[in-house]
This record gives C-alpha cells, structure tokens and sequence, in this order.
C-alpha cells in the first residue's frame, strides 16, 4: 500500500487516506467534480519530498502538491485517480532573510502573512507581497499559479519577485535555478544562463514540485498614503486606473464598483453609500515628503477623472491585508463566490470591459431570475489591467468555506442548502465568458484544468511545451491534466 510506504518517510501522523479526509484535501472550490486522490501526505522537507515523488512514481502514482488549496480553477485537483497530493504547508520555514543581498529563501509551504510578518520585522518586504488570500496562500501555490494584489501595480506579479526556484522533478532529482543552479552560489540574482525559473513559474504545478524560493525583498516603506477618487462610470474608472498605474508610484490601485461599494458601505465606510464606482490608491515612500509628492501627482490625475473620497479602504485593507479571506470569499448574506479573470493591454481594457457588460445584459433575464449578484473588480498590475467579474448566488457552501469563517455566520450558513440550478447557470456563464476574454486575447493567472490553454497558444508554442513537459515528466506523473497536459 502507497500509503504504508509513505508513513514510512513522513511518519504515519502525515498521511491522510480516510474517504473524507482525501475528498476534503483533493477538491477546489470550482463546484466541478474531481478524481479523489488515492493518499494525502504533508512533507517536511525538500528530502522527504524527492523521496515521496520517487517512490510514488516508481509505483506509477501521479503527485500532486497542494499548497493553501485557495484556487477555484482546478489547479490542484487531481487530473487522475490514484494520485498522491502533496499537503505543503509543513514545509513552512523562512529559511535566511539577507538584507545585505536583499532576498528571502522560503519554503514552498510558508503563507503570505507569515513570509510578511517575518521579512517586516527586520525592515523589508517581497516587492509583491501577497494575495488577498495571504493567510492560507502559500509561496509555492503562488509561485504555481502566479497571482497578483499587494505590491502590484509597482511591481508586478509574483514572478517578477522570484530570483530562484529549488524544485524536484519526476522521479525524484532536485535542481535549483538561476544564480542558485552555481555550486558555489547563493539565490541573489535570477538569470545564470537560460530562465529555468520562468519554466516552473505560472505551471500550475506542471513541471514539477517547488520546495523552496528565493524572492528579492525592498526596504519597508517609512510612509504610505492612501488615496480614494469617486468616478462618474466604468469607463472612467479603468481610464483613472491604468493612468495612476503608468506613474509607476502607486504600489496598488484597484477597482470597485457599486457592488463592492455597497459592501462597504454597510461595513462602516458610510461615505461610500451612493458611490458607483471608485479608485483606490495607496502611495508609498522611504519618508514623508517622498509619499506625498508622489501623492500629488496620483491625486492631480484623479482630480481629472473624478472626486476625491475619504481614503480610509485603502489604508484599511493595508492595517489587515490579509484580513478580508471571508469577506471575499463569500457575499455578505454568504453568497457562494466565483470570480473569473482576464489580463489585457491597455489597448484592449475598453473593449474587454464592454463585451463583459454586454454579456450580462444579453442575460438578464437570467441573472435576474436565479439571483445571481455581480461584481466587476479591477486593478492594475504594472501597466496591465485585469479584470476580475464575479458571480455570487447562494448554494451550499462547503467544509472548506465554512472552516474559514468568523463562527457568528457558521452556523447559520451552514444550513444553505445546494440550488444546483442557479450553480449549472451561473457555472455556465462564467465558462462563456472566459471565452469572450480569450477571443481578445486574455492571459490568465491560475491556468489550472480549467481556463482554456492548450487551444489559444499557437500549435508550435504547444508542442515546444509539451516537448519540455516530455523531457521533464517522461510519465506524464506530475499533476497530469495541468495547463492541459496529460
Ligand atoms: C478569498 C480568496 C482571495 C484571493 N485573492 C487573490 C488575490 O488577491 N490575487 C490572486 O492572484 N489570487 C487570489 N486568489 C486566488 C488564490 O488564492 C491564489 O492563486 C493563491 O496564490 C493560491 O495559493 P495556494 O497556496 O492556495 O495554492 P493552491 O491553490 O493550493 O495551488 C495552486 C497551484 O499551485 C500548485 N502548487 C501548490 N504548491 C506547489 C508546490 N510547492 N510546487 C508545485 N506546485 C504547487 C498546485 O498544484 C496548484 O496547481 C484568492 C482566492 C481566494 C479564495
């Protein structure tokens, strides 16, 4: 039995193979059914890993890691029966912070408030430091999916903070990446050579298992001013986004629109209550003068588009970052949530924008009869927009949504009962939609089994990958059915 050979090298109190344990851990939030994984182990070491993923596939097993299990697009679910998923969170130590060389080496289990709270508290940060979902994400899931939130809009994705990767690959064998493959090297800067890095960046899990990152880290800001702007529409919203965004010195600006604001407004931000739609800044600086030079000129370009609001959103989602797991993991009556997400060039933001909303006017109807809830969120990552419309409707919420939740709502909400109606249409739209994105273009984070890939890349862009996959993962045993890939 794999699972005996497994407690063999993590220890018999690190597997997981009871039905209801190996059903919890191999399904996502993304309503759509999985092959139940055949054992669940949680590594502690890169050692124990490369010896989990050797056995395991010298017995022919897939593997799978799983890193927080906050993705909603099949990544981490299990592309065949008899898998073994990899829990990584006890891989969960910050292993140097070196502020003379400016990186952080992490485990691939460590979380986003952890990693923050640990590089903070001797003056730096990761430049893009984490998802809205920091609390349970981890730096190997996000490093998997590539994600984008806090730190953004200056810096980037995730990838554009990782120097170099330790991962291993099928069968067994580890490598290291970057200025870190050097034998006599340290993970100080990303290209030694070709970018293996980038290989292993946004695979969803592909190409193999991440066991530690390296990740450059910036001072801590001494000064950050949030900065708020209510705008007359849509339009002018992502016009006013990506305008700030071209400064380069905001560090997030991101979107909401009447639904959110409403939200918000019930939560205490009263000055919200009428605002449509709204643009959030928060400008950082090495001291005082800096941060508010570079405010006013994100506040002189928001004077243009619209007026200018009390800025305490922004400045609140940054005293807790990773505080809003509940509030944006379900509506306020806890509604399910189901975002889906695009990434466009500027050149194409309007267009995007529009086919959403014509989309959702052509079903109205339809909307309007099950209930379903919308959200049209944005932000700016570098210069690139992304949109992110979500469906919210009420359904059974689940173990894992329920786990997560302040205990006044438990117990009311789970009792929600399943509307499998309302999930088949609002599932529907949101797979409709995906394809709208794709036909202009989009690019998406957390690729998974779910979004579109292999029939939107150019065919000789899919055989290049699939020959690499092949030379990597002869078997095809590391997360089959990932990006698309048996
Ligand atoms: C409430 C909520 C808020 C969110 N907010 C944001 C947001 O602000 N920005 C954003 O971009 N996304 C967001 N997300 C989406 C999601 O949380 C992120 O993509 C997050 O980075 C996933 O990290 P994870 O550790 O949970 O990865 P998982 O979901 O566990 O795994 C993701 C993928 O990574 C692979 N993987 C995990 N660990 C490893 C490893 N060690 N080696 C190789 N592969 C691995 C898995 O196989 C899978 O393919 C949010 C989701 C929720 C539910």
């Amino acid at each position: 039995m794999i699972a005996d050979t497994l407690a063999g090298i993590v220890g018999a109190e690190h597997v997981v193979s009871d039905d209801a344990g190996r059903a919890f851990y191999s399904n996502d939030l993304s309503f759509t059914p999985v092959d139940i994984a055949a054992v669940v182990v949680a590594p502690g070491s890169t050692e124990e890993v490369a010896e989990i993923v050797r056995v395991a596939n010298e017995a022919g097993h897939s593997v799978v890691a799983r890193g927080g299990g906050m993705s909603y697009t099949r990544t981490f679910v299990p592309g065949r029966p008899n898998a073994v998923l990899l829990d990584m969170r006890r891989m969960n130590k910050v292993v140097e912070v070196n502020t003379d060389d400016m990186y952080v080496i992490a485990e691939a289990g460590v979380t986003w408030e952890q990693l923050y709270l640990e590089t903070s508290g001797v003056g730096v940060r990761t430049p893009y430091w984490g998802p809205l979902s920091g609390r349970y994400a981890t730096v190997g899931g996000t490093i998997s999916n590539n994600s984008v939130f806090f730190g953004s809009t200056k810096y980037g994705s995730t990838a554009d903070s990782v120097l170099g990767l330790e991962v291993v690959l099928a069968g067994g064998k580890t490598i290291r990446t970057g200025s870190w493959a050097h034998r006599n090297g340290t993970p100080f800067t990303r290209y030694y050579g070709p970018d293996l890095s980038g290989l292993f960046i946004a695979d969803t899990g592909a190409l193999g298992i991440k066991t530690r990152a390296s990740l450059k880290v910036v001072p801590m800001p001494a000064a950050s001013v949030g900065l708020a702007f209510s705008v007359p529409s849509f339009d002018v919203s992502n016009e006013l986004l990506l305008d700030i965004a071209r400064t380069g010195l905001a560090t997030e600006a991101y979107g909401f629109d009447p639904l959110y604001n409403g939200v918000f407004a019930d939560l205490g931000f009263a000055f919200l209550r009428g605002v449509e739609w709204s643009i959030f800044a928060v400008v950082d600086g090495a001291d005082d003068a800096t941060a508010e030079a570079a405010a006013d000129v994100v506040r002189a370009i928001g004077l243009r588009h619209g007026v200018e609001i009390d800025p305490s959103v922004p400045m609140a989602v940054r005293a807790d970052p990773f505080g809003a797991v509940r509030s944006v993991l379900m509506g306020p009556q806890g509604e399910v949530w189901m975002p889906i997400h695009g990434i466009f060039p500027r050149s194409k933001a309007k267009t995007a924008a529009d086919a959403c909303v014509a989309y959702f006017a052509q079903n109205d109807d339809l909307i309007k009869k099950h209930n379903i809830k919308l959200s049209l969120l944005t932000l700016a990552s570098g210069t690139d927009f992304i949109f992110e419309p979500s469906f919210y409707w009420t359904d059974e919420l689940g173990e894992f949504r329920l786990e997560k939740i302040e205990k006044e709502y438990a117990d009311e909400w789970a009792k929600i009962p399943a509307d499998l109606e309302t999930r088949e249409v609002a599932l529907r739209m949101r797979k409709e939609l995906a394809a709208i994105f794709d036909s202009l273009g989009a690019v998406h984070l957390q690729i998974g089994k779910w979004y579109e890939f292999q029939s939107q890349v150019e065919p000789a862009y899919a055989d290049a990958l699939l020959a690499l996959k092949r030379a990597l993962d002869p078997n095809g045993l590391i997360n089959p059915g990932s990006l698309g890939i048996e």
